[in-house]
Parts: C-alpha cells; structure tokens; sequence
C-alpha cells in the first residue's frame, strides 16, 4: 500500500513530474551553463546553429529555424507564406489556443473546424466542406501526439492547392507510417515550452522545412526583417523571436534522451490500457490509429462523469487535467469566428480527462490512478442504475 496522502497540496500522483528527467541529463546541462559562461553569445550562434541542424535531421528536414516560441512558429509560418488580412486558415476547434491566437497574430482569421469523433483530429471529411474563396492554408494539430491520416490530409491539400501547416507542438518523437510528426505538409511548428514532451528551460520553438526559401523568410521575418547577410538592412516589419543559445543547449541535451522518454511514455500507456480494460464499458479511450507511434503527451480517456470522476480523483490526491474545457470557438475573442456548431468538439471539451503521464511514472503511480478510476466509474454506474 502507499502512505496516506499528504495534507501538503502536493499531489501524490502529479500530472506531470519533470525533475527526474533532469536527473537524466544533469551532467550535459552542467556543460551548457559553462558553454554559455564561457561562449558569451547568448541569442543565435554555434549552440542554436548545432541544436536547428539536429531537429532538422530527427524530423527528416532540409531546414529548421529556431525562434522565440511555438505560437511564433505558426504565426511566423504563415507570414513567410504570404498569409495575412483578409485570408482564412482552416484550423480544429479543440486545440490548444495558440494554434488559432497564432492565426489572428498573422493577420488571418481562423475557419473552426470539427474533429473526428474516434480520434478527435481533422480530416479529409471535417475539412474539405469548410474550404472556401478565402481559405490559405489548412492547419493539422497532432493533438496529444496522435497523427491523423496524413495519406488523405496530403491529397486533399494537394487537391485543393493548399498548403498544409503542421502544429506539432505536442508530437516530438510520433510517427506516421514510420514517418517523423515534422516532416508532414509545407512546414512543420514546434514549441519547446518546458512541459512539452521536448522541453527547454524557457520559451522556445522551431519551424521545420524542407522549403529554403520559406525557411530564409521565417528566419528574417523572426529575426526583426533583416536581409540574410546584413546586420542593418530591413527587408520585412519583422519580429524579435529568436531562439536563445541556453535553451538551445538545453534543447540538444535533451534531444539525446528524447527516444527513451516517449518510449517510457508509450509503456506507461501500455500499462494505463491495460489496467483500465475492465472498465471500458464506462470509459473510451482516444483511438489511436495503427499507422501511429504516438509521442503520448497526454493520456486522454473520456467519459461522461467526466466532473464526478475528476473530483474522485483529486480527493485521492491524482492530479488530472482537460486538454481542453472549452473549445477556441467558444473563447469570448474567437466568438465572432464561431460559423456554426461544431458538434464532436463541443461534446468532447465535457468528456474528455487527461491521466498523470510523464516518462518517470511508476507501475505504482499507474496501478494507483487506475484502480481509484475503476472505482469512481463503478460508484458512477451505481448511481445511474
Ligand atoms: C504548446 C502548444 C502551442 C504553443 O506553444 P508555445 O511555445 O506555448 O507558444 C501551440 N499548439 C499546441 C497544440 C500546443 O500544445
């Protein structure tokens, strides 16, 4: 048995718990600090210049360029694509809601579009009704690391002449088809926030292509609009969203370790289906589609009790969360953008409950989470029957 839970407010099973994983790599981060010390180039330089040359390599790219954050990535994607006032960009309902803020930095309005029921992502069928006259782009998410069907995502976009953007700020590490998440459609948009599955110690993120051109344009456009071989001529009303030689350091540190967490990740969720097969009558799981190794940056089950069995688990001390409560098209600014209902996305912001996960979660942890979810869903069935 484990001990009783503590009347400290820290939770006994924590959703996420990154310190271990700093345990892992605390002898690499001692050579950064001192790199950085000694270096004293602190924006840009060697260390982001090594760091953007393996990302492009682990996400099978020509290019990547580093900037300031993931919400930068996107916004500054779709400038560099020449996507701005007056254009619409496709882009699901339930995301995280820097995918659409970064739309409206662009100067574009976002188009919601729903999800597929089994997998909650977009697809050919929630997509190609909302194309219209003022649609430039369309934006995948990879949403907690699932990848939909990029087969018929590609064709469509092709079809349509649309460039596809790829959030896949929640994907380090899925594949699709034995493909890495950043090597789908014309760009694709990394963040490194620290709880990302590859997290810096800061803000942080990169644009992945294999496009020179669109990556030349990220890289000017985020570094104030200057021209690529001159310190004082200004090409574009650019931004400052670089990426900083710490976190790129950090970041290449990190990356060495990348492969076992997700794969630590992936035998975590192994052990979380498993232990909750007896209750799948009362509990659907996100499907996973076979084509995918999915990165696992949350572990989503849904529900309808989803309240009652979150509230269960808080009093056992288990800290969950809901990726996320309330659709973008539902948000008081994104309103006005809000065309029509969005049903799947609506239901789903009730149903659906993100479990602990991170690399370091112990069989316990997981056997813990599981059993009192067992339990709150049956006391649920009894209530109802
Ligand atoms: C984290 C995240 C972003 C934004 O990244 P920031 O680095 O926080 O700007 C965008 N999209 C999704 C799906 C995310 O999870």
């Amino acid at each position: 048995m484990m001990a009783a839970p503590a009347a400290s407010s820290r939770p006994r099973v924590p959703l996420m718990d990154l310190t271990a994983m700093h345990d892992d790599v605390r002898l690499g981060l001692d050579d950064v600090w001192h790199a950085a010390l000694e270096g004293s180039a602190f924006i840009g330089g060697e260390e982001v210049a090594v760091f953007e040359t393996a990302w492009a390599g682990y996400c099978n790219r020509a290019h990547c360029v580093g900037v300031g954050n993931g919400t930068d990535a996107i916004a500054l994607t779709l400038r560099a694509l020449g996507i701005g006032p007056g254009d619409e960009v496709i882009v699901p309902a339930n995301t995280f809601i820097a995918t659409a803020e970064a739309i409206l930095i662009a100067g574009a309005d976002p188009r919601f579009v729903d999800v597929d029921p089994d997998t909650h992502l977009v697809s050919a069928a929630t997509i190609l009704p909302e194309i219209g006259p003022r649609t430039k782009a369309v934006i995948v998410v990879f949403l907690h690391g699932n990848i939909p069907d990029m087969a018929e995502l590609s064709d469509l976009a092709k079809q349509a002449e649309l460039p596809l953007i790829v959030d896949a700020a929640q994907a380090h590490g899925s594949m699709w088809r034995g493909r890495p998440a950043g090597s789908f459609g014309v760009a694709g948009c990394f963040s490194f926030y620290p709880g990302k599955n590859l997290g810096a110690f800061g803000d942080a993120g990169a644009v992945v292509t294999d496009d020179a051109e669109l990556a030349a344009r990220v890289r000017s456009i985020a570094n104030h609009g200057r021209a690529p071989d001159s310190a004082n001529v200004h090409e574009y009303v650019g931004v400052n969203s670089r990426l900083d030689a710490i976190q790129a350091g950090v970041l290449s540190v990190k990356l060495s370790l990348l492969q076992r967490w997700d794969t630590q990740r992936r035998l975590a969720a192994a052990k979380y289906d498993a232990a909750l097969s007896p209750v799948l009558d009362q509990l659907t799981p996100l499907h996973i589609p076979e084509e995918v190794v999915p990165s696992y940056h949350h572990y989503v089950v849904r529900t309808p009790q989803r309240e009652y069995v979150r509230a269960a688990l808080a009093a056992e001390g288990i800290e969950t969360s809901v990726h996320y409560p309330i659709p973008c098209h539902f948000q008081v600014p994104y309103r006005p953008f809000a065309t029509r209902p969005l049903p799947v996305s609506e239901r789903a912001a009730g149903e659906i409950l993100s479990l602990p996960m991170f690399p370091h979660i112990s069989d316990d942890q997981i056997g813990f989470v599981s059993t009192a979810l067992a339990k709150s869903l049956n006391r649920t069935a009894g209530i109802r029957g």
